[in-house]
């Protein structure tokens, strides 16, 4: 018997003790700043002379580590130890399989601040965001552990006299995982502990920008006793190995999180069969999101303008889930735009891994900077600037929350995924309209109405068309197990991570009929 799943707790960083535990944990982080690190293949760990350099973004002189990059032979060589792994591990007991899980998690857990101290010198999270990404990660791999014991015995079906028949889960063979860098902990760990624990064997193919804390997650995983060959940890560059991983004829599924571009390539290239090839390839791709909040005229219009500055500018607004449109019932439209923009004012923005001080810290890299910064432009043209618009990349890549007033729906900024801190307003004349204008986009992943008129809330559960929609809350920090995450239309194949459901992706049912 497991005990049931509650997920991770937060760390409340207004107590000392916290704030204490945190600095020292950053501390230690720095110390072991500008190593170098292997791929890992068949439990080899494999130096490369080429080196993806992973910085801090807060701090763009400081190296957090020198990490190989695997190169189309290596990833051939990783690709032949899963598959040798996967005929072992497939037959291994769901239960077993489960508990690497749970005593990763346990290790995890243990030294959660070191694991969030990476993450806030290699993502530049700020504590509260870095805090948040390891407890989802810990709570992936508690949720997924007690999902296949669920599944393991497969669903009972009918027999009719003198026939048994038993419907039960196998798992599917070599899948590469593909992640992002936002959720660099979380997302790494649970699109790789998913499948993984479902009982296939995984090349596991990190975000370029931070792949040190997907290398602290293999060396936890291997000192909780899993088998060599099973997740195969394959850094390196996209355009190298990208298609080669997409392309293998061994190749089972791919599951993938990040953009609209990238995910469709993939969908589109695996969908080819290739020479050997017996399978249909299973692409599991989530991707970006254009995500509302909607305000309605009898709102708690504080509780709106708090959830749309949380949900735009948390982590920089650099979440799938981040609110980048924010519309508004015309008679309180003034209203709750002054309130934003004065909140915004208050938001501090800069290093974070010095101390606990700022809301906001730098956006990804170089080319996130520059790609923010051309939207800020684009915005002017299509909005008035209320505050922010600027950007700072002397010694980390910062850009104000930048808020855009009176906005058409079809705008560009309404229209394109930003992926920074950067809200537009736009102003409904009644409640349909304000639906009409959320759903005037080609993602769906999610959305939150504020609103105090239950027809107004349960019209929206019909007609409000994302994956994830919340009522009077902001529209991020979907909690494993308690609010399965995935989107609808170009948000990807709503797969729904940390749901009942997951591992089924990477399953196959199998029914066998006895007669006696
Ligand atoms: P990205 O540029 O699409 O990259 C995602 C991953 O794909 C990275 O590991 C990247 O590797 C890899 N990649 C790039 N080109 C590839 C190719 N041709 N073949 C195979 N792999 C390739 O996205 P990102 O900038 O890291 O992440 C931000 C995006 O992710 C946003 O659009 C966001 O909305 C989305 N996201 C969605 C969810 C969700 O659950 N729906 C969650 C988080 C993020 P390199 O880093 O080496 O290029």
């Amino acid at each position: 018997m497991v005990v049931p799943y509650r997920h991770e707790p937060f760390t409340d960083f207004t107590v000392e003790e916290n704030r204490k535990a945190y600095q020292e944990a950053l501390e230690f982080v720095k110390s072991q700043l500008g190593q170098e690190y292997p791929l890992i293949i068949n439990g080899e760990k494999v130096f490369t002379e080429d080196k993806t350099i992973s910085e801090n973004p807060s701090n763009k002189e400081e190296v957090v580590g020198f990490v190989s990059k695997c190169s189309r032979e290596l990833a051939e060589k990783a690709m032949q130890a899963a598959d040798e792994a996967f005929k072992s591990w497939k037959k291994w007991d769901p239960a077993a399989r489960a508990n690497i899980l749970f005593k990763a998690s346990a290790m995890i857990r243990r030294r959660k601040h070191e694991f969030s101290a990476w993450l806030t010198y290699e993502a530049g999270k700020p504590w509260k965001e870095a805090d948040a990404d390891t407890a989802e990660a810990i709570d992936f791999l508690e949720y997924y552990a007690r999902q296949i014991l669920r599944l393991k015995d497969g669903i009972e079906i009918n027999s009719r006299d003198g026939e048994h028949n038993q419907f039960t889960y196998i798992p599917l063979g070599v899948g590469v995982t593909i992640s992002p860098w936002n959720f660099a902990f979380a997302i790494m760990a649970g699109t790789t502990a998913g499948p993984m624990v479902a009982g296939n064997t995984i090349l596991l193919k990190p975000a370029s920008t931070t792949p040190v804390i997907a290398y602290k997650f293999m060396e936890v995983l291997l000192e909780a006793g899993l088998p060599k060959g099973v997740v195969n940890y394959i850094p390196g560059s996209s355009a190298e190995m990208g298609d080669y991983l997409v392309d293998h004829p061994r190749t089972r599924f791919i599951n993938f999180t990040g953009s609209k571009k990238v995910g469709l390539h993939i969908a589109e290239r695996a969908a080819k069969v290739q020479d050997g090839q017996i399978w249909m390839k299973r692409v599991i791709a989530e991707m970006g999101g254009k995500d509302t909040i909607i305000v309605d005229d009898n709102a708690d219009l504080d509780l709106a303008a708090e959830s749309i500055v949380y949900s735009a500018f948390g982590f920089s607004g650099q979440k799938c889930s981040a609110c980048s449109r924010a519309v508004i019932h015309e008679k309180v439209y003034d209203t709750v735009l002054e309130k934003v923009v004065n909140r915004t004012k208050e938001l501090t923005v800069g290093p974070v891994y010095q101390d606990n001080t700022n809301f906001m810290g730098p956006v990804n890299d170089q080319a996130a900077f520059e790609k923010v910064l051309n939207y800020i432009e684009v915005g002017k043209q299509e909005g008035k600037l209320m505050v922010g618009g600027e950007g700072d990349n002397t010694t980390g890549y910062f850009i104000k929350p930048t808020v855009f007033a009176d906005v058409a729906p079809d705008a560009r900024i309404m229209q394109e995924e930003i992926f920074g801190p950067v809200v537009a307003f736009a102003k409904a004349k009644d409640f349909d309209e304000l639906i009409e204008i959320a759903n005037n986009t080609e993602y769906g992943l999610t959305g939150a109405v504020i609103s105090n008129n239950r027809d107004h809330l349960e019209q929206a559960r019909e007609d409000f068309h994302v994956g994830n929609l919340y009522f009077n809350r902001g529209c991020t920090a979907a909690i494993v197990g308690y609010h399965p995450f995935g989107g609808f239309n170009m948000s990807g194949t709503d797969s729904k991570a940390g749901g009942p459901d997951y591992l089924l992706h990477f399953l196959q049912p199998k029914t066998v009929s006895d007669m006696f």
